[in-house]
């Protein structure tokens, strides 16, 4: 280059060149750093002259003292290192004064023919203009980051194409649940659940076209906690443009608004539920607004009840519906808003000029008052309730029908509640009983009967309800008119609820104090006349005995033969004879029990030895053990001698008869089953009542009082024991009944 320049440029070019280079070129000395040679540029810089060649810089340039100036040239000078520095400050006084300003600046060595450092070459190039431009560049850029980072909304710097996220600040982090990591991605990797949505492309559009996009209440799906949130936000893209005007990033500015989004949207929702609601009920529903009462709005059932009325919105209450005028409607709006307070009206009467039709109707007027407690508008909430009325009074008078009914019949009736407290009643019951109940309401019916029958008629209540079944029961009540107690026959049939449990008792007591009556003086004359029989009969049977054995021992058989039956006709008559007696006995509480302790089975065996003599059938007994049991055997061997004379009597045309004896826990089993006519299942719990005997075509051809079978069922009782009977009509029954055993 030197060698080029040696010897292709003239001196004088040389000169020219250095004398006007646009910057500022000096040579300097070492020794004392005198000023060897300035361009026009440097003396400029030094607010000099052409006089200061040959000078000592550092004198005619006394500010260069206090800086570094002085160091450098003598460390170039010393060590022949260049030196180069950019954007070096440098204070300098010019015309204008004492000025701060900058340059790049090389100090080069020069050297002899020898190689020692003779002076130091100076090239210093003022960028004052442009490190200030560029000082302000960095402080707005300062100051924009600063911008971001304490910005009250969400706020985010990208920087290029790729969105890389240049500045960020906490609320935006907060918002997008990341931390400052984050930092330094492109926006897509550090915020991954932006991937898909639309952000990231109208943010490259942004810095495409350089055009702010700014959006709404917009929804997107950010992952929070390890949640996909909906997140609506409103913001805006900016594009952020360098000092050539070319965009280089996106500032994006947000703002959180779900809170509002969601709140509105739940009160759209919830407003458009209470339209639907209010749309859709039955009742009209309308609204008034101002002191004329302008019709606002009105549903469904407001032009249910008055025809469309959306021509009428703005119309005032007096327009739309005169025929209010002589109802005192107009008045209660009167008074609602000027009170401010609700009220609430029944059965107004209303009937349309020209319309026969009479409507009834409630109605509610609630006011709707302002922030003062004043009323702006008045909703009226009315509903049809002519139907109601009808109804109701049809209820009334069929109540009032049946009351009359129930208070006309001879019967008392009444119902209870699951509990027996008496909840209706008719007259007759009240006044069966006077003075002597205030009040039958409430009371538990069985408290209304004799003090004697209060325990037993509870009992049998008991039953009827833990079996769900008819209540039946005779008992004594007080009467006023006869002033004595009466026999009363009481029954009741619950009522279930869907559950199937009882919810009410309907019942009805009838007088049988008569029939009560009649049934004691029948049982005493029975009582008596075969009490009275008895003697006479005991007679006619020993004499029929005595007959026949006369009459056989005088050879005359066939008149013994009618002696003979004669005897076993007065043998069943007493044994009817017993039966009556044995009723009597009952119905009276006469009946004694002998009781002893025998072998059942034994007893058994031998009644089905006896009663075989008599039976066409074969009567096959089957022991299957027994036990010692502590009872009446006399009356024991009644009963079983009754079901085998039942079996024998109901089963004519059949070969067998099977009698069991059974040991069964505690107990021992007796039971009787022929191959007979049978029964129907709804009789055969019927047959041990007192006279009680199956009706049918079959049945009425046997002889019989339908007392054997009552008989029975009290021996048993009286004994602890159990009586019963399984039996299918035209194939056969079995009538079993069982004792308890004696323990050891
Ligand atoms: P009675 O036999 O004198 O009529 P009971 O009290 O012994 O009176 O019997 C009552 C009724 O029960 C009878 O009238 C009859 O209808 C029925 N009954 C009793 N035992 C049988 C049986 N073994 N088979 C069919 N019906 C019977």
């Amino acid at each position: 280059m030197q060698n080029y320049i040696k010897n292709n440029i003239s001196p004088d070019s040389l000169i020219t060149l250095f004398a006007q280079a646009p910057v500022g070129l000096a040579l300097l000395k070492c020794d004392h750093f005198v000023v060897e040679a300035a361009n026009e540029k440097m003396l400029e810089l030094w607010g000099c002259s052409s006089d200061i060649i040959s000078k000592r810089l550092l004198d005619v340039v006394p500010e260069l003292n206090d800086q570094e100036f002085h160091t450098i040239l003598t460390e170039v000078c010393q060590t022949g290192k260049t030196f180069r520095e950019k954007k070096m400050p440098a204070k300098i006084t010019q015309k204008e004064g004492f000025k701060n300003r900058y340059f790049d600046f090389i100090f080069s060595p020069v050297f002899d023919e020898l190689q020692n450092i003779v002076a130091v070459n100076v090239v210093s190039t003022d960028i004052t203009d442009q490190v200030l431009t560029s000082n302000k560049l960095v402080e707005s850029e300062f100051k924009f980051k600063d911008y971001i980072i304490n910005s009250e909304y969400c706020a985010a710097l990208y920087i290029g194409r790729d969105l890389v996220i240049d500045v960020i600040n906490d609320k935006m982090l907060e918002t997008v649940d990341k931390t400052a990591d984050i930092i330094g991605m492109k926006i897509e990797d550090g915020i991954p659940s932006l991937r898909g949505q639309h952000f990231i492309d109208d943010m490259k559009k942004v810095f495409d076209t350089g055009e702010t996009f700014t959006a709404f209440e917009d929804k997107a799906l950010i992952v929070r906690n390890g949640v996909l949130e909906e997140i609506y936000y409103d913001y805006t893209y900016q594009p952020v443009k360098n000092s050539l005007g070319e965009v280089y990033g996106v500032f994006n500015m947000a703002v959180d608004v779900t809170e509002t989004v969601v709140a509105r949207k739940k009160a759209s929702e919830n407003f458009n539920k209470l339209k639907g609601f209010i749309e859709n009920v039955p009742m009209a529903i309308a609204v008034f607004k101002d002191e004329d009462f302008k019709l606002e709005i009105s549903n469904k059932g407001a032009n249910n009840l008055w025809g469309d009325l959306s021509p009428f919105y703005g119309k005032s209450l007096k327009e739309i519906f005169p025929e209010f005028e002589s109802t005192g409607v107009f008045q209660h709006f009167e008074q609602v808003f000027n009170s401010g307070k609700e009220i609430k009206i029944n059965e107004m009467k209303l009937q349309k000029a020209g319309d026969f039709d009479v409507k009834y109707l409630n109605y509610i007027l609630h006011p709707t008052l302002d922030e003062a407690g004043k009323a702006t508008s008045i909703t009226a909430i009315a509903y049809d309730v002519t139907e109601e009325l009808k109804n109701r009074k049809k209820l009334l008078n069929s109540e009032k029908k049946y009351k009359n009914l129930s208070d006309a019949l001879p019967l008392i009736i009444f119902t209870t509640n699951p509990q027996a407290e008496i909840i209706y009643c008719n007259d007759r019951l009240k006044n069966y009983l006077g003075e002597t109940v205030k009040d039958p309401i409430g009371e538990k019916f069985y408290h209304l009967s004799h003090p004697d029958d209060v325990e037993e008629l509870k009992e049998i209540w008991q039953k009827a309800v833990t079996k769900k079944h008819d209540f039946e029961a005779e008992h004594r009540s007080y009467n006023t008119y006869s002033k004595e107690y009466n026999w009363l026959l009481t029954r009741a049939v619950p009522t279930f609820d869907e559950d199937g449990e009882i919810s009410e008792w309907i019942g009805s007591s009838t007088n049988v104090n008569e029939f009560k009556l009649l049934e004691n003086q029948k049982d005493t004359f029975l009582g008596i006349a075969s009490h009275e029989l008895k003697t006479p009969l005991t007679s006619l049977k020993i004499y029929a005995q005595l007959l026949e054995r006369v009459l056989k021992k005088a050879g005359d058989e066939k008149n013994a033969a009618f002696a003979t039956k004669m005897d076993a006709q007065v043998t069943k008559l007493n044994s009817l004879i017993g039966d009556l007696l044995d009723v009597t006995k009952i119905t009276s509480g006469k009946m004694q029990l002998m009781e002893e302790e025998f072998i059942f089975e034994d007893l058994a065996s031998e009644m089905v030895e006896e009663l075989q003599l008599n039976a066409p059938q074969t009567i096959i007994f089957e022991n299957k053990s027994g036990g010692t049991v502590f009872a009446d055997k006399n009356r024991i061997s009644q009963v079983m001698s009754n079901l085998i004379s039942n079996a024998i009597k109901y089963s004519p045309n059949t070969t067998e008869i099977v009698v069991t004896s059974t040991k069964v826990d505690h107990t021992v089993e007796f039971c009787v089953q022929d191959f007979g006519i049978g029964m129907p299942a709804d009789k055969k719990d019927r047959v041990f009542e007192q006279y009680y005997r199956v009706s049918g075509d079959e049945q009425h051809t046997f002889p019989g009082l339908g007392l054997g079978l009552y008989i029975s069922a009290e021996i048993i009782e009286r004994s602890k024991g159990k009586i019963w009977v399984n039996s299918i009509l035209g194939q056969g029954s079995t009538f079993c009944f069982s004792l308890p055993t004696v323990q050891n």
